[in-house]
């Protein structure tokens, strides 16, 4: 970390006028005979080596370094609801198991609740060598200090070396919490995770609008904690004989406590969640008008599919939010998905790629759908539609 400091008792007037004058990006203010810099600096330095000698002064910290052989193994936090595991919890173990190959690391679970312990044993089949449980009626909801009190308890007796959580509305709220009392970084929203052998873990995700996949590692802290969307990764096979042990967790029952208390909850009726549909029909902007979405509903209609589509539709004001594939929308991973009018952009495929089968309909030949395509129709979906209809009607 580096830093500017300013000596105020070289700043007067004269001199606080020539360093506004100086930084090219106008971050130097000077109000009330106080001289501060906002914002705005882009750290170019310019302030230190041309304004007046020793009024700015670039601070040079030394960077923190950290024991990596201290912090061992690749723990997964166990979503659930009451008990019932959220499945990206097994997708994350499946990837977890995979990059403790590289470094020979245990695979661990966080599991914290209440009276979850025979949901413990079945993540047994899934390849975790120790699931830590956390069992107390005052874990039974979810509640963010009480949770995390105990993730930071959890991370001070084992020191795990990385942390993987689901990018759920828990996973979201919780892991920047505990990752910020430990100051490390953090990654939302990865795609890809890799792991070096110093186990430095390469969490990659889009960045820029999706204009390109950054690269990003946390050298010199422990743990590193990313978290990963749902349907990303692909859940490991049950096992058929279990292995790995439980260790149950004893933490201090204030830990526990918290001035807020969960008097009811009342579930909302269950939504459509693209997500979890194995046939999907997405549109995009290649659908001319409203009324022709009623195309697109008939063939879904004959697949048993939903409908999803690409963000414009949802700018146009054709569908609610929840029906938006991609970065900024939902992330699926369909058995079969069929796109129409859709370009491709990068933006849309992150969010549908790993689907197992990609049928496109686009009447540019050239458009970016058809690289992740699996079968590809280069035509005018308005043509290719009802024939699709057509000879599905023949067959039913
Ligand atoms: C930060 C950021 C986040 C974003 N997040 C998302 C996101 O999550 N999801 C998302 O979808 N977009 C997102 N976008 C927008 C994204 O960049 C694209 O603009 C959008 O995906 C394009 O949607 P589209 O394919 O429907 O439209 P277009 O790109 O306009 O493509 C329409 C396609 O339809 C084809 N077509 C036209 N007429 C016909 C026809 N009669 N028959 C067959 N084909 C036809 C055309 O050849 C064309 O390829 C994001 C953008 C940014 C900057
Ligand atoms: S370092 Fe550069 S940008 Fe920052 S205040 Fe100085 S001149 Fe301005």
């Amino acid at each position: 970390m580096s830093y500017l400091k300013i000596n105020h008792d070289k700043i007067t007037a004269e001199n606080a006028e020539d360093l506004m004058k100086i930084c090219p990006f106008s971050a130097i203010t000077y109000e009330n005979g106080r001289l501060e810099i906002g914002a705005g600096c882009k750290m170019c330095k310019m302030c230190v080596n041309k304004g007046p000698k020793g009024a700015i002064e670039f601070i040079k910290e030394e960077a923190p370094s950290v024991d990596k052989s201290l912090w061992k193994g690749i723990t997964v936090f166990v979503e659930h609801d009451e008990g019932r595991i959220h499945p990206v919890t097994l997708e994350l173990i499946g990837k977890a198991r995979e990059l403790a190959k590289v470094t020979g690391q245990p695979v661990y679970a966080l599991f914290i609740g209440f009276n979850i312990e025979d949901q413990a044993k079945k993540l047994l089949f899934y390849g975790v060598d120790e699931v830590f449980l956390y069992d107390s009626p005052a874990l039974k909801h979810f509640l963010i200090l009480p949770y995390a009190n105990v993730f930071t308890h959890f991370i001070n007796q084992t020191k795990p070396s990385s942390i993987l959580v689901g990018a759920t509305h828990l996973g979201r709220s919780l892991a920047p919490r505990v990752a910020a009392r430990f100051r490390t970084g953090l990654t939302a929203d990865c795609t890809v995770l890799d792991m070096k052998e110093n186990t430095d873990l390469v969490q990659i995700r889009p960045a820029f609008g999706g204009n390109i996949m950054a690269q990003i590692v946390t050298p010199r802290n422990r743990p590193q904690f990313c978290t990963v969307r749902y349907k990303i990764f692909s859940a490991p096979p049950k096992q058929e004989t279990p292995r790995g042990r439980i260790t149950r967790m004893e933490i201090e029952e204030k830990q526990l406590k918290d001035t807020m208390q969960v008097l009811d909850i009342i579930r909302k009726p269950k939504d459509i969640d693209i997500s979890d549909a194995d046939i999907i029909v997405a549109v995009g902007r290649g659908i001319k008008s409203q009324a022709d979405l009623a195309l697109a509903e008939e063939l879904a209609s004959l697949l048993g599919a939903q409908i999803a589509c690409t963000r414009p539709l949802i700018e146009a004001g054709w569908f609610d939010a929840k029906h938006q594939i991609g970065l900024s929308g939902r992330t699926v991973k369909a058995k079969l998905i069929i796109t129409l009018g859709i370009s491709g952009s990068v933006q849309f495929a992150a969010g549908m790629r790993n689907s197992d089968c990609i049928v496109s309909v686009n009447k540019d030949k050239n458009a970016p759908i058809f690289d992740v395509a699996h079968y590809g129709f280069v035509g005018d979906l308005y043509e290719i539609v009802p024939a699709f209809i057509q000879q599905m009607k023949e067959e039913n």
